[in-house]
């Protein structure tokens, strides 16, 4: 009988990703995935570091793992992600139960590790960088597609300085998978039946930037957006010091680049961004955005904000709300800065501002986003639009719910048969978080007989 795997995943969709690969990785060491984590014969948590709270999550999380390792013998537990690459063998002291520990250019050795820790009860630690791209390929290519959508990494690490962030600290310098074998793992995903790719990166706008022979990202999505059957392309992150007048050319020239950027800000203060380390003043973000919706008008926007980042003064802070005012951003996710290690800003500055301050800050800018997210949302009641489906709906028994183009999520009535198909909809209705719209039968291209399932 197969032994069975349950990974728990923490964090960015670059996580995610790196879950499946794990799937991947351990299916050909004989492993099934399973949902029940009181089956499994290997338990992982694969994490995230970003922020102190994901970081404690990690811990709590594993402190209530005990009880699998306490109740069924041989099961082994393992941790990756940010959290194992940063802590490595601290993490092993800290949580006396715990197998083992891979870092975040390590899953290649999972299968190793494992069997390490099955034959002689070794404790490995794995948390070596590579500058090789080979570490992010699979000898056997993509052996596992779920549904008609893909994450496909296309780089990874960062070579930006941001003072708060523990990226590069923990995912390593900028490596760029070749094009060739990104464009043909696409091909691969596309003959089974895949018409949406994410490409991921921590900074995906440098790919190809410090590989000799390699395409410009912008080339790249060139490429991309050329392979027959694929029908629409995603990416992030992208840093705004990055965002070349060619990318901002392929948002109006390329078919089926989503019209949708999430271009993180993090503050609307001059003096901020510079304390942040982040290479852009306020002026040259909005010089950048105006030249995107000029050659794109129809594209939606979406950003990162930091509030209560050392020294940040309530003028400073309201500069963001300037920003964000001015901006409207179609969706905005906010945090409250907290102290990383080995990060500039965690090194160099006290963590000055209260939490009550950050606490009200975080919810001011949260307020303000959902009136600017309501009334954008309210602007496309009426409109046309085409959405992937792509599951039940949260809110409601016989909805259904899937992406416009530029990302925002529509509910609409309709049977489970529609997931996974490209839907044409009008709005018909709109929250803050989402819209509601109603199925256009009659300019559906696919198997009509699917109406008759509506209630
Ligand atoms: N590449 C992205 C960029 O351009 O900055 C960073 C992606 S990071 C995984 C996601 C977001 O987490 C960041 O954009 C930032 O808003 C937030 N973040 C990162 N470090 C943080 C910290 N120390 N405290 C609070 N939020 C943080």
């Amino acid at each position: 009988m197969k032994k069975k795997l349950y990974i728990q995943t923490y964090g960015c969709q670059m996580n995610q990703y790196d879950s499946e690969r794990i799937g991947q990785v351990m299916s050909r060491a004989g492993y099934v995935q399973t949902n029940r984590i009181d089956a499994a014969d290997l338990i992982l948590l694969n994490t995230c570091s970003v922020r102190d709270k994901a970081e404690q999550k990690v811990y709590s999380m594993l402190g209530s793992w005990k009880q699998f390792k306490d109740y069924s013998e041989g099961v082994i537990m393992g941790v990756g992600g940010c959290v194992a690459q940063q802590e490595g063998e601290k993490l092993l002291k800290r949580v006396p139960h715990l197998d083992l520990v891979f870092g975040t250019h390590n899953i290649h050795k999972l299968p190793q590790m494992v069997e390490q820790v099955r034959t002689s009860r070794a404790r490995p630690v794995e948390i070596s960088f590579y500058r090789a791209p080979s570490y992010m390929e699979d000898p056997d290519g993509r052996t596992q597609v779920h549904g008609v959508k893909a994450f496909v990494t296309i780089m990874q690490g960062c070579n930006k300085v941001c003072s708060f962030c523990i990226v590069p600290h923990v995912r390593g310098r900028e490596v760029s998978r070749s094009s060739a074998n990104i464009i043909a793992e696409i091909e691969s995903l596309v003959a089974r039946g895949v018409i949406e790719v994410m490409l991921l990166g921590q900074n995906v706008n440098s790919y190809g930037k410090l590989t000799a022979g390699e395409p410009s990202f912008a080339e790249l999505l060139g490429r991309v957006d050329s392979i027959e059957g694929l029908k629409r392309i995603r990416f992030t992150t992208s840093h705004p010091q990055d965002l070349s007048p060619e990318l901002t050319e392929a948002f109006a020239t390329l078919d089926n680049l989503c019209e949708h950027l999430h271009l993180p800000v993090q503050s609307g203060a001059d003096a901020v961004l510079s304390r942040m380390r982040r290479g852009y003043t306020r002026r040259e973000y909005l010089a950048r955005i105006e030249r995107l919706r000029d050659r794109c008008p129809q594209v939606a926007l979406s950003t990162d904000i930091i509030v209560g980042f050392p020294g940040e003064t309530e003028a400073e802070f309201e500069s963001t709300l300037e920003l964000l005012q001015q901006v409207e951003y179609d969706e905005i996710f906010s945090f409250m800065y907290s102290p990383r290690p080995q990060t500039v800003s965690a090194k160099i500055y006290d963590d000055d501002i209260l939490e009550d301050i950050k606490k009200d800050r975080l919810t001011r800018v949260q307020t303000l986003q959902r009136e600017i997210s309501l009334k954008k949302n309210r602007q496309r009641i009426g409109e046309m639009e085409e959405i992937l489906v792509d599951g039940p709906s949260k809110l409601k028994n016989g909805q259904v719910r899937g992406r416009t183009r530029n990302n925002r999520i529509v509910n609409i009535m309709g049977p489970e048969s529609l997931v996974d198909q490209l839907v044409p909809v009008r709005i018909t209705g709109a929250t803050a978080n989402s819209l509601l719209g109603e199925v256009l039968w009659d300019k559906c291209n696919f198997n009509s007989q699917l109406e008759g399932d509506t209630a």
